[in-house]
């Protein structure tokens, strides 16, 4: 496809001739029609695939001249960098459009931006919380924003924004396209889809089934978190074979729980990276991690997205992700520039259903190997796991030796009435002791003939 086959029109052309581009990017593509065409859009693709041009063309193409000073576009973005990125490629863009762009975000002077809002724009770039500020304050009005996108949903949920954009929803008119993408699927991606959008159209770079034939995959069978950890430790011995190890898990919590355990086990050689540690703190991680000071790094899929280190000699799917494209990016990590890779992949009874669909998107089986006699079963469960247990039988179906007995106490009087509902037509029924309305008149007269 070429970007002739897209319907844009020539200051779009001409801007993207200038930038040299030659054809649209396969999420251009994709995305293109199904932007335009004014329906809710969930996108998943990572950075560096052409994901702002996929959803900033099509908008660019029907946004009209506009005198009126209301925003009309409103790009939401997890960080302060970002913002200035995004503003930037939508001024690319823009070089032959007569259209007003603002970026915003915290940490700066607000009333610099509010100045700024004030003078009328066409499209505002933001980050949740500066853009709640203004709108707050009332300089920036939101009535007419048509379109809303947030980009890098995953990021934005993974560092706790998701309050905050219930907040902006809240204040953003009801008839608008939502348009959102996002680098990994989550869970809580998922949940905001779910409950934000309106049966939303997905677009997706089909992510490869096809794992790189230099990368070797095996997998455990596991029963529970404490048997991982001495999996994990009774492999982590071998330093020469495990020489530079990636391990995955799904959430922030898990992650330092293992890292806690991994630093106990082998002091010095580990480090961990997800949203709630500084930026500094992620980057001297992934530093120490690629130079060689530290073997071991524990990484939530979102914060790993971008990491791009030589040599990891394994990755270690400490769980079995729920979204098989998840795994294919996990693995991904290891076997680079043709170098033979390890993928190893834990998964607890729970988990078969997520390996299956791993091995269905991969269409081939994972060889399954045999814990080692030496890995110590442990029977004790951490909190999730035994809530698990819980919500498998049904919770709300007692047994009898779960019977609860007697409340402590009786119940209070007004406690004790039961909701029939209707409660004005009762008393009128007990003053009258007989129906009030003129349709009940054969009720009527078969009560007099009784009299
Ligand atoms: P993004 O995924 O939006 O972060 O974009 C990654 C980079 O690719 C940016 O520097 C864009 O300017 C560039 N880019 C976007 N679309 C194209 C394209 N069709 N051809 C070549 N480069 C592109």
């Amino acid at each position: 496809m070429t970007f002739q086959d897209l319907n844009l029109n020539t200051p779009l052309y001409n801007a993207i001739e200038d930038l040299g581009f030659v054809n649209p990017t396969p999420i251009q593509s994709k995305a293109f029609n199904i932007v335009a065409s004014g329906k809710d859009v969930v996108g998943i693709a990572q950075t560096g695939t052409g994901k702002t041009f996929a959803y900033m063309l099509p908008i660019l193409r029907h946004l009209k001249y506009s005198r009126q000073d209301n925003p009309r576009v409103l790009v939401l973005v997890p960080t302060r960098e970002l913002v200035v990125q995004v503003v930037e490629e939508i001024e690319k863009l823009s070089k032959y459009i007569n259209n007003r762009i603002l970026g915003v975000y915290g940490g700066t002077n607000i009333n610099t931006q509010k100045q700024a809002v004030a003078q009328g724009q066409d499209i505002i770039v933001a980050t949740p919380g500066r853009l709640y500020d203004l709108a707050v304050s009332r300089v920036l009005q939101l009535k007419s924003i048509q379109k809303l996108v947030i980009d890098e949903v995953d990021v934005m949920l993974d560092l706790g924004f998701r309050h905050q954009l219930m907040n902006i929803f809240d204040i953003l008119p009801e008839r608008r396209q939502n348009i959102m993408f996002s680098a990994t699927m989550t869970q809580d991606v998922d949940e905001l889809i779910t409950d934000f959008f309106i049966s939303p159209t997905k677009v997706s770079i089909a992510v490869s089934g096809t794992p790189l034939e230099n990368i070797t995959q095996k997998r455990y069978n596991i029963p529970n978190f404490h048997t991982k950890v001495n999996l994990l430790e009774n492999l982590l011995h071998n330093t020469n074979e495990f020489s530079r190890v990636l391990i995955f898990v799904a959430y922030k919590k898990m992650a330092d729980r293992l890292f806690e355990k991994l630093e106990a086990l082998f002091p010095g050689d580990t480090c961990v990276i997800h949203s709630n540690k500084t930026q500094n703190y992620r980057l001297r991680s992934i530093e120490q991690f690629g130079n060689g000071e530290h073997r071991i790094l524990v990484a939530t899929d979102v914060m790993a997205r971008g990491l791009d280190i030589e040599d990891v000699s394994h990755v270690i799917n400490f769980d079995t992700p729920e979204y098989p494209e998840n795994y294919m990016h996990r693995i991904g990590r290891t076997g680079r520039a043709e170098k033979e890779g390890h993928a190893l992949l834990f998964s607890t009874e729970k988990e078969q259903d997520s390996k299956d669909a791993i091995e269905a998107l991969m269409a081939m089986r994972i060889a399954l190997l045999p814990l080692p006699d030496e890995v110590e079963i442990s029977k004790e469960l951490i909190d999730e796991e035994r809530l698990q247990i819980r919500e498998r039988n049904n919770p709300t179906k007692r047994s009898l030796d779960d019977d609860v007995g007697p409340a402590f106490h009786e119940k209070k009087a007004k406690n004790k009435k039961e909701n029939l509902g209707g409660s004005y037509r009762r008393e009128i029924a007990k003053k009258y002791k007989k129906p009030k309305t003129r349709g009940d008149k054969n009720y009527n007269r078969r009560n007099k003939k009784r009299k």
